[in-house]
């Protein structure tokens, strides 16, 4: 998803009225930032925000944000903002790593985990938004009783975060390998980018949600 580095997206993005500047200053402070009491939902690896932009159409009462760690991705994002705005939906460019510095204790109903880079060597296995490292960064701002849901094509990390959720003491509450084929949980779903992409090929779409 890294596209080419484009020149001046840095300074587009700090200027842009959709993505959130300095966000740890947010911490506890979301629904003011969005003028209202609605739920906050959050995206980690965004990317070009196809998914997150439909979901926030289809969903009024629900506030998003979108976090993507490229100015040169984000700026697609902000590109489409300025087509179709969406009041609900804000974007923050940042590390996911420092994630806890940006929301406060229950801020968060619910997170989403689209196609996630894998990081296929062991060595880096920490840094899979699905290890148990991140799980542990979720506990401290997600509320008691809300869910990660994590889309992927790749068996390995499939694998993998099924069993990063029983070590981080959460539990799998629902699953499946074949997504597109599986009528209730493909009720409602929204294709993100690489979701098309990989389809598109034949590879089978796995789900799995994810709560304490
Ligand atoms: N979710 C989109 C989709 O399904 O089409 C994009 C998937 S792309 C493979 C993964 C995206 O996650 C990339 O845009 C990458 O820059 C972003 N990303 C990966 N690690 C991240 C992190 N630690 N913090 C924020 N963004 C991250």
């Amino acid at each position: 998803m890294r596209l080419r580095n484009i020149p001046g997206s840095r300074e587009v993005i700090a200027e842009n009225i959709w993505c959130v500047q300095a966000p740890e200053t947010k911490k506890g402070c979301w629904q003011e930032l969005f003028g209202n009491a609605h739920p906050i939902h959050i995206e980690i690896g965004m990317g070009k925000g196809q998914f997150l932009m439909e979901l926030a159409r289809r969903n009024p009462e629900i506030n998003y944000v979108g976090i993507e760690k490229y100015s040169s991705v984000l700026l697609r994002a902000l590109q489409k903002m300025e087509e179709a705005p969406l009041d609900n939906l804000r974007f923050i460019r940042m590390d996911a790593e420092t994630i806890t510095e940006v929301f406060a204790k229950d801020e968060v109903a619910r997170i989403y985990l689209n196609f996630s880079d894998p990081w296929p060597k062991d060595r880096h296995a920490k840094r899979r938004l699905t290890s148990r490292e991140f799980f542990a960064r979720y506990d401290k701002f997600l509320q008691q009783d809300g869910q990660v849901e994590f889309k992927t094509d790749n068996v390995g990390l499939f694998d993998f975060s099924l069993e990063q959720v029983e070590l981080a003491g959460w539990r799998v509450v629902d699953q499946t390998r074949d997504l597109h084929r599986d009528e209730r949980m493909n009720q409602d779903n929204i294709m993100t980018e690489y979701e098309e992409r990989f389809s598109a090929l034949g590879n089978p779409i796995r789900k799995l949600i994810a709560m304490r």
